[in-house]
């Protein structure tokens, strides 16, 4: 059998190594137009920020690799520019020499990726413009940096101690790569603004987590413009204006485009193969496409969201390695199949991590979903006793009729991947709130607690399905009877207007204080104290909600 890959990365480099693990006679020829094929375009901000020094380091497996390990014809410099599915062939075109030449196959597979986007603004193409996508990229805006910062700063990378100004970046678009380049040009030393159209940065979280994250950029000195668009760049005296839509002029002399990605569709077209309606090739489990003899993987097509079963473009390196794996077994016979995606991500924002899993509450809103609660945790990474133990905000969704875990989203300075991926495993395997309370997780004080927070996600959700939580969030108190258990000298940083104060150790003995004919709202700093106070009240007789995350939850509060 002849196979044909298109697209030499993430998708199409684990296809052909597997397939070639899975079928010794198979005739394989993978095709990628640049120079490099596997090359880690997820590592292309930490080479621009200069963590990862070498740009030979962000080449994965070579091309030579490729003949000598896999016994795959790997070809770079060479581009697909037309598809005859009729016929069965590919046209190629040398990149270097400019030759064409044509292949048959017997099937066909495309991981072609997806393209950043690059609207038609005015001034688009002024040279300072960059999008971050291959290694060239990473080079040349490296290359922009060092010739910027020599020019002008004359204290290369080490920042701003040179007596000049610092470079200005503005960096237009906030998801995971935007923040990611943030992060590397502040540590270059640049002074960052970051605008986003959204009311939010990092689109994938809820406003409400996002709004941790804005408050993170600003303590590290990036300035952030949300619900503001770039209408168009211009020259400046010294460098460019980045002009938005609200009138702003925001000087720069670098501008990185990290706005989105648009699956590449062009060659799936030309196949005439079916594209779905979020703008991705249609593939069904098996990853096939509406023509059987072509798979596709990747950034270039469209999944099923794992939890709401909606078609989705997922663009992440996990997905389009598993499927460009599932697309070799199924070649060579095997029955294999794409589970969905549920858009498990993560992202360094200087010492904090950003992670979420599943779906997030705007989903289920925009779905109109209402079968769900939420409940917010602010435990500490690992033992509070065992130095280094950081705050952990913990949102996590689910069902309210059968407590099936829907999605979580985990923000900290300390310990997020472990609990990321735990959340991330539940919703793979169906999991329930009550089995998150179930779960056995490692622990020894460096690396969390006897009750995970994972642990203890599940049974602040579980005793609220119980009934004996009662949960409300701040945004459906309306004028409520408000009640809080924190310790005076707590009121002293902040108070709630119209809440009654009675610590906690005091409540048993200050119960006549309390009405008995309207409910109460409970709160203290974590939503601890208060739950502790929530069962008093009700075992006491008391209408009682605790107030989900209460202080901490208040302070982040989307509006
Ligand atoms: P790609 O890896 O983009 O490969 C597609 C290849 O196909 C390209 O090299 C392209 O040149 C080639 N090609 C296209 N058309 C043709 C043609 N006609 N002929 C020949 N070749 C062609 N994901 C994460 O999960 N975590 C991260 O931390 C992360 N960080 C990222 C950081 C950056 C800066 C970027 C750009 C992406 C990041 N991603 C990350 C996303 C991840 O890299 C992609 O989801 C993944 O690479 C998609 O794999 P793919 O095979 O679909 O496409």
């Amino acid at each position: 059998m002849k196979i044909i890959i298109i697209g030499g990365v993430a998708g199409g480099a684990s296809c052909a190594a597997r397939l070639r693990r899975l079928d010794e006679n198979a005739e394989i020829i993978m095709v990628e137009r640049g120079p490099h094929v596997s090359y880690a375009n997820c590592g292309l901000p930490y080479y621009v920020g200069g963590s990862i020094e070498e740009e030979s380091s962000l080449l994965v497996a070579t091309e030579q690799m490729f003949h000598a390990v896999y016994n795959v014809d790997a070809r770079t410099s060479c581009e697909v520019v037309g598809i005859d599915s009729q016929q069965k062939t590919v046209e190629l075109k040398n990149q270097i020499s400019g030759e064409t030449s044509t292949e048959s196959y017997d099937k066909l597979v495309l991981s072609p990726g997806a393209a950043p986007i690059r609207p038609p603004l005015p001034g688009i193409d002024l040279p300072g413009i960059f999008s971050v996508r291959t290694v060239a990229d990473a080079v040349d805006i490296r290359k922009w940096l060092e010739r910027d910062i020599d020019r002008s700063v004359g204290n290369a990378f080490t920042g701003v101690d040179s007596g000049w100004e610092s470079k200005r970046a503005v960096v237009v678009g906030g998801g995971f790569i935007g923040l990611e380049m943030v992060e590397n040009l502040v540590e270059r030393g640049l002074s960052v603004t970051l605008i986003e159209k959204l009311n939010q940065v990092m689109p994938p979280l809820d406003t409400e987590m996002a709004r941790l994250v804005e408050r993170y950029l600003a303590k590290h000195n990036v300035k952030v413009e949300l619900n503001d668009g770039v209408a168009g760049f211009r020259k400046a005296d010294t460098g460019l204006e980045v002009l938005t839509e609200t009138g702003k002029a925001l000087p720069a002399d670098i501008v990185i485009m990290a706005i989105g990605v648009k699956p590449e569709t062009a060659l799936a077209k030309m196949a005439g193969i079916e594209i779905g309606e979020r703008g991705g090739i249609r593939v069904d489990d098996h990853m096939v496409t509406s023509n059987p003899d072509i798979l596709a993987v990747g950034d270039a097509v469209e999944v099923k969201d794992f939890v709401t079963g909606q078609y989705s473009l997922i663009p992440l390196a996990g997905p389009a390695n598993r499927q460009g794996r599932i697309a070799a077994d199924v070649i060579a016979g095997r029955d294999a199949r794409f589970r969905g995606t549920q858009g498990t991500s993560i992202c360094k924002l200087f010492d904090a991590t950003i992670a979420q899993t599943g779906v997030s509450e705007k989903t289920l809103k925009r779905l109109g979903e209402t079968d769900y609660e939420k409940v917010y945790i602010y435990p500490n990474s690992h033992a509070g006793y065992y130095p280094g133990a950081k705050i952990l905000v913990i949102k996590l969704l689910f069902r309210q009729s059968d407590g099936k875990v829907l999605g979580a989203q985990v923000l900290g300075e300390d310990g997020v991947p472990k609990r990321i991926d735990s959340f991330a495993m539940a919703i793979q395997a169906g999991f329930t709130i009550y089995d998150l309370e179930e779960s056995e997780l490692s622990y020894a004080p460096p690396y969390g607690s006897a009750k995970d927070p994972v642990n203890f996600a599940g049974m602040a959700a579980a005793n609220v399905l119980r009934g004996d939580m009662p949960l409300v969030h701040w945004d459906a108190i309306g004028d409520g009877f408000l009640l809080d258990v924190r310790n005076p000298v707590e009121l002293d940083v902040e108070t709630v207007p119209g809440a009654i104060n009675i610590p906690l150790p005091q409540l048993r003995a200050r119960l006549e204080e309390l009405p008995r004919d309207k409910e109460i709202n409970v709160f203290c700093r974590s939503a601890q104290r208060s739950y502790y106070a929530t069962r008093i009240l009700l075992q006491n007789g008391f209408k009682v909600r605790n107030i989900s995350g209460s202080m901490l939850s208040r302070s982040h509060r989307a509006d």
